[in-house]
């Protein structure tokens, strides 16, 4: 026990994780990875502050948030860590105060930035996983190309009107990444101001984006790679397709 203490600093914490802690095959050697691991959120829209909610609450023990937007009107309805105070305020500052009172024991960082500043890929390196929230096509590639240089984990998810796309590249010789599937992409834009979105929509993906990286942080459970998921929320229903690795991929290969 005396271990456990050390890194799980006090017994508020352990009161606080309790519930996941008694979980079968999980216990105190799971919560003890989440609070020794480290994962970037970038993008904190809809999808970014449902899967920073719940990864930081779940006892993470550092958080870096990066994204160069500000909070608008229209982005409040989905986007569950910003509020009417917040309006016009850089979205990672806004996200990093609600995330605070959530959970005070995780290490909350910003990088109110582009992706393509040269301390970006200095940052990819110190994480455990990557969760891409981002919302255009450009930005994922950058995104998954960063993560292929250090083999850090990602976990990508999409949503748009009705529907929502997850799954997990971990960068296994055998399996794909997201460069190897965008194709299926292109005829979308993601940017929800462009088709509109139903907002519970982003709290299922990013919930389950949280979800996911939890698995990946703690090597719990079965890893989502390989497969994409489609969720349908129109007639509700989840559907998963097999994706290859492309052998031509400028990334994975
Ligand atoms: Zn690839």
């Amino acid at each position: 026990m005396r271990n456990e203490f050390k890194i799980i600093k006090n017994k508020e914490e352990i009161l606080r994780y309790i519930e996941q802690i008694k979980l079968d095959r999980f216990n105190f050697e799971g919560q003890k990875k989440i609070k020794s691991s480290k994962v970037a959120i970038i993008g904190l829209g809809g999808l970014g502050c449902t899967a920073a909610l719940y990864i930081v609450a779940s006892g993470l023990g550092e958080i870096t948030l990066i994204d160069y937007d500000t909070v608008m009107l229209s982005n409040l309805s989905r986007q569950i860590l910003h509020h009417d105070i917040d309006i016009n305020r850089s979205k990672v500052y806004s996200a990093a105060e609600d995330l605070s009172k959530i959970n005070p024991h995780c290490i909350i960082n910003v990088v109110n930035d582009k992706l393509e500043k040269d301390n970006i890929l200095e940052i990819i390196r110190r994480q455990t996983v990557i969760i891409d929230c981002s919302d255009n096509i450009t930005t994922r590639e950058q995104i998954n190309y960063l993560c292929s240089v250090f083999k850090i984990p990602l976990v990508f998810g999409a949503a748009i009107r009705m529907e929502g796309y997850l799954s997990t590249f971990n960068w296994l010789p055998d399996n794909p990444c997201f460069r190897c599937i965008s194709r299926f992409f292109n005829h979308i834009d993601y940017n929800c101001i462009g088709q509109g979105i139903m907002s519970p929509i982003v709290g299922v993906i990013g919930a389950m984006q949280s979800l996911e990286a939890l698995k990946l942080l703690t090597n719990y459970g079965n890893q989502f790679t390989s497969s994409l998921l489609i969720y349908d929320g129109f007639n509700l229903e989840f559907n998963q397709i097999k994706i290859n690795k492309d052998n031509n991929c400028t990334v994975c290969n």
